[in-house]
């Protein structure tokens, strides 16, 4: 098997090329790097069928063998890590240390997901009455992602599909499908057949898949206005969803903080993944008496750090991801200069090839200017001042996203009592982005509905099935 061509779908435990292919881009060159499968509604169909076909002997077999199965998922992503990270970076454009902790993290997943189990609840047993509650698998489980973090999104949803005893049939973004495609020519011969297929397509394929009778739950992770339209489509047979959406996440930095460790801190938790992160601190409210230090820190720590082809050593940042993204920054950059908004760094686009934004800080905006109420979702950081408390809480909560938030003080109950009031799924304080496969991840608001990771993220696999049971009543 050659890592970096002959791209082909998993259907059925083989192999599936498709008469129409579409290009996979490498974002820093622009170089076209493969022909990618474009299926058709009779792929489409046959994918869905292979993964009915599974499910019945898959959903019967103990947890036990299921764990076992996906965490060798992990051992041939570790086989293969290399190769991952390569076409990871050519792929996605994320330099080598982000490629490096995708990979590692859908290793860590497949084995960490594969240790928990849904234990049946003995409600009551009392003489001659049991009352049992026990989780069941749905059956046909679709799995859609985007293009940040393709192969470790992919993971968080195959690997609980899985050990629940659904069937999946996964499709990746079609900005990056190429290590998705690889994850699933790897599984061929480990898994049972139609017990995960891969298929690559646009968005029409996504549309496909909502619809669809046969699929009973939609687990997707993309932008709000799509999560909207999957889950009006997927009411045709109410289909279980979990979305994991957009946010605009806030950082509260606090005057106790010291300045010149959290600056570098912070730059991490905004510029990770050139900002293509749905958890990245996208609105920086800094306390007014060391705006003007962190900020200067900040822009400091952000000159040390190298943007460009993540293929190359010393690089930290890569580019954006796609070029539709890259307009997008670009329009909000020109919204921003429109505005006379004050550039503390970068700003300016160099002529290509390659989709680079420069890491760009922006001085105070007004807090709606479109730099401030959108998700960027790039490399562009509003920072915004504060004095009082409440009004940052405000401010904070003044978003129809609820993803995730940060707070730094050197005071940690006091950050409490502040993460208590943010209306957001995770916040963290005094550190960020640490994820784990047992801890609840989700979105308020318009930033998803449901969980994943955790038994929480586990049971919404399954549906949940009561037997009560009565030996005493006069029946017979
Ligand atoms: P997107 O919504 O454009 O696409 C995501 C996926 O949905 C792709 O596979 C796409 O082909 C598919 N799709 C598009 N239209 C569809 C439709 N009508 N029906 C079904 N599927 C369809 O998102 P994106 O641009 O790839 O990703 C960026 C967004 O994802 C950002 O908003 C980011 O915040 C969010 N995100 C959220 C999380 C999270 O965990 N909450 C994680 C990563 C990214």
């Amino acid at each position: 098997m050659d890592f970096f061509s002959d791209y082909t779908m998993t259907i059925d435990g083989a192999g599936v090329s498709s008469a129409k292919t579409f290009d996979a881009v490498n974002p820093a060159t622009e170089a076209v790097i493969a022909a990618v499968p474009d299926a058709d509604r009779a792929i489409f169909d046959r994918a869905i069928a292979s993964a009915k076909r599974a499910f019945p002997a898959w959903s019967e077999r103990p947890w036990r063998e299921r764990q076992d199965l996906v965490s060798k998922l992990g051992d041939l992503i570790e086989q293969n890590a290399e190769d991952f990270i390569r076409l990871l970076t050519m792929e996605q454009g994320k330099a080598r240390a982000g490629a490096e902790w995708e990979i590692g993290g859908s290793v860590a997943w497949c084995r960490e997901i594969a240790k928990q189990a849904l234990e049946p609840d003995m409600v009551e047993n009392t003489d001659g009455r049991t009352v049992e509650t026990s989780r069941m698998p749905l059956g046909v489980v679709g799995g859609i992602t985007p293009w940040n973090f393709p192969l470790l999104l992919a993971v968080w949803k195959v690997a609980p599909a899985l050990v629940a005893g659904n069937t999946i049939v996964l499709k990746p973004s079609p900005f990056t499908p190429l290590c998705t495609l690889k994850f699933g020519e790897l599984t061929r011969g480990v898994l049972p057949a139609g017990v995960l297929n891969v298929i690559s397509g646009g968005n029409e394929l996504g549309e496909w898949m909502t619809r669809c009778e046969d699929i009973r739950k939609i687990s997707f992770t993309g932008s709000t206005a799509t999560g909207r339209k999957i889950m009006a489509s997927a009411s045709g047979n109410l289909k279980r969803i979990t979305l994991e959406l957009g946010g605009n996440d806030p950082a509260i930095v606090m005057p106790d903080v010291d300045v010149q460790a959290t600056a570098k801190e912070l730059f991490w938790a905004a510029f990770q993944n050139s900002a293509q992160f749905c958890v990245a601190a996208k609105r920086l409210y800094i306390h007014e008496d060391i705006y003007d230090a962190l900020a200067e820190a900040l822009v400091a720590y952000a000159r040390t750090v190298k943007v460009g082809d993540g293929l190359q050593q010393g690089v930290d940042l890569g580019p954006i991801q796609n070029a539709m993204q890259f307009e997008k920054l670009k329009d909000l950059l020109a919204d921003s200069k429109k505005n006379g908004h004050h550039f503390l760094l970068g700003g300016k686009i160099e002529d290509g090839p390659g989709y680079f934004v420069p890491v760009t800080i922006i001085d105070n905006p007004p807090e709606d200017s479109r730099v401030v109420t959108e998700e960027a979702f790039g490399p562009v950081l509003p920072l915004l001042k504060f004095r009082d408390t409440e009004d940052v809480i405000r401010r904070a909560n003044d978003t129809e996203y609820g993803l995730a938030a940060s707070i730094w003080s050197a005071d940690a109950d006091r950050a409490r009592k502040i993460a208590q009031r943010i209306e957001a799924g995770t916040v963290w304080i005094n550190e960020i982005h640490t994820f784990s496969p047992h801890v609840a991840f989700g979105g308020h608001k318009q930033s998803g509905i449901g969980i994943e990771n955790s038994l929480h993220g586990l049971a919404e696999y399954t549906n949940s099935k009561t037997i009560v049971t009565n030996r005493m009543a006069p029946v017979s």
